[in-house]
């Protein structure tokens, strides 16, 4: 590498889409800077060169790239580029004219409450506001609860608790109800803390405030306990996931491997993708078979996971499942009225993989070998991880996005999440990370490493051999 630097033998010249965001005074023509950034005078930073961010810093979306043999670039021959987060010398919203709302909905995730802690002592601390509200269990509050003032002194030791102490709910969401309550208590900056459907939600009140054309900022804080948002490295609450499943598939194969043809179950979180479980069968190494959303499975016949597991018996005289909650829903039989059922938010409801699981393999143990012993440990540690606090990673990870997302609302952004890309936090597009899909890539090389460590079948191929 030093030679073709010294050679500059290596040109560099990708063509480069900047997603633009929007801002505020795109439909506020008249809309002026407030003035230079208070961190300026701020005693506790020394702005030196490179504090700010400014308008032509930008994070590349792709960084790993193909040299093509004259050694320009290759693949991608086109790369996307977001705007770098941080704090701007120029902000829009003057502290004392702040009026900021908080709002966590959806299902829990750790870290939640290190977010908002952040956000309340952010927005104080580094640039003076002091108007700064709670909105109450998720969408619904903004127009059935009175907001609950926020300061530092009320959510110095939040970090340290799961779940969060705004709560949250599902369902209950009336665009025009929320942006008439926006409007009404005189909120300009809105943090909305929250998953997939969160997500779509934000967008809907982002162009509604545009289409009043409110000096409202919005920004959403994707929380997703499975990884699954795109564009960004990861969300909170992963890394503390992981960490979890981890102990609860230790804890299932201890259980196993103390039981005559002992099998250890653990379902894990992950409706439509499998992070949890790759990443927690990968440090853990006691994991005989994954199932994740992005593979099918079957339990059948040649290549299925009853002759593998008879295998794995036979060898080991133990054996450790995980699977990931969205995985195998095609297979278990469903009643028409659960095929219809939804929660309160309109999302379809996932059947319990791992009690259905437990259930096929107690049947065929007492068919296959009647008069032998055999056990089924079953672990659900969804609630238990849910509602842990924050691991130090974590919590570091919400302090960043949170910071970001305050500079971000202060420099008039406005529509967007805020979430690190390649390691540097960006500004994307709301309605980007909206539709974006972080699902399990199973033909890159970490799936092919749960492979060779648990030599578990390839169901894809085996299905299609026996086609
Ligand atoms: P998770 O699934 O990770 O627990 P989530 O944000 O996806 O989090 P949901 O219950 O699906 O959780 O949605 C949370 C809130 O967003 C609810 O108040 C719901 O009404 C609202 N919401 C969901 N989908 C939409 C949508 N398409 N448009 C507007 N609001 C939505
Ligand atoms: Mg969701």
């Amino acid at each position: 590498l030093q030679d073709h630097l010294d050679d500059h033998a290596f040109s560099f010249s990708p063509n480069i889409t900047l997603k633009k965001l929007p801002h505020l005074s795109d439909y506020l023509q008249d809309l002026q800077p407030a003035g230079p950034n208070p961190l300026d005078h701020n005693p506790f930073f020394h702005p030196s060169d490179g504090f700010y961010v400014n308008k032509s810093d930008i994070v590349l979306r792709q960084v790993a790239c193909r040299l093509s043999p004259s050694e320009t670039i290759a693949s991608p021959s086109h790369h996307l580029a977001y705007i770098r987060a941080g704090p701007r010398k120029q902000i829009f919203f003057d502290h004392c004219a702040t009026r900021a709302a908080i709002v966590t909905c959806g299902g829990l995730c750790p870290g939640m409450n290190t977010v908002i802690r952040e956000l309340v002592v952010g927005l104080w601390d580094l640039y003076g506001v002091r108007q700064i509200y709670g909105i109450k269990a998720g969408y619904r509050g903004f127009y059935s609860i009175h907001p609950i003032e926020l300061n530092p002194k009320m959510v110095h030791n939040w970090h340290g608790r799961g779940g969060t102490v705004l709560e949250t709910s599902r369902g209950g969401f009336d665009l025009t109800k929320i942006v008439d309550a926006i409007e009404n208590h005189g909120f300009n900056q809105v943090y909305i803390i929250g998953g997939d459907g969160t997500m779509r939600g934000a967008v809907k009140i982002f162009e509604e405030v545009r289409r009043r054309k409110l000096k409202v900022g919005v920004t959403g804080i994707p929380k997703t306990v499975d990884n699954d948002v795109g564009i960004i490295d990861r969300s909170f609450g992963f890394q503390t996931a992981v960490e979890m499943a981890e102990q609860a598939i230790h804890a299932a194969h201890v259980e196993a491997e103390s039981a005559v043809n002992g099998i250890g179950l653990v379902k894990l979180m992950g409706r439509s993708t499998g992070h949890i479980a790759l990443h927690a069968t990968l440090s853990s190494r006691d994991v005989d078979c994954c199932l994740i959303p992005e593979t099918e499975f079957y339990l059948e016949g040649k290549g299925g996971l009853l002759e593998f597991l008879e295998q794995r018996l036979k060898e080991r005289g133990h054996a450790v499942v995980v699977v990931a909650e969205g995985a195998g829903q095609d297979l278990i039989p469903r009643t028409t009225a659960q095929k219809e059922e939804r929660d309160e938010s309109g999302n379809m409801v996932f059947l319990d993989v791992g009690a259905w699981l437990k259930t096929e393999l107690k049947k065929w143990w007492d068919r296959e070998h009647p008069h032998e012993l055999f056990t089924v440990k079953y672990i659900d540690p969804t609630y238990m991880i849910r509602a842990v606090p924050a691991n130090a990673t974590d919590n570091l990870y919400c302090t960043l996005v949170a910071h970001s997302a305050i500079h971000g609302l202060m420099a008039g952004y406005t529509g967007f999440v805020t979430g690190p890309i390649n390691a540097n936090h960006a500004y994307i597009p709301l309605a980007d990370v909206a539709q974006a899909k972080n699902e399990v890539n199973i033909k890159d090389h970490k799936w092919e490493w749960v492979r060779s460590i648990t030599n578990q079948p390839d169901f894809v191929k085996s299905n299609q051999n026996s086609v």
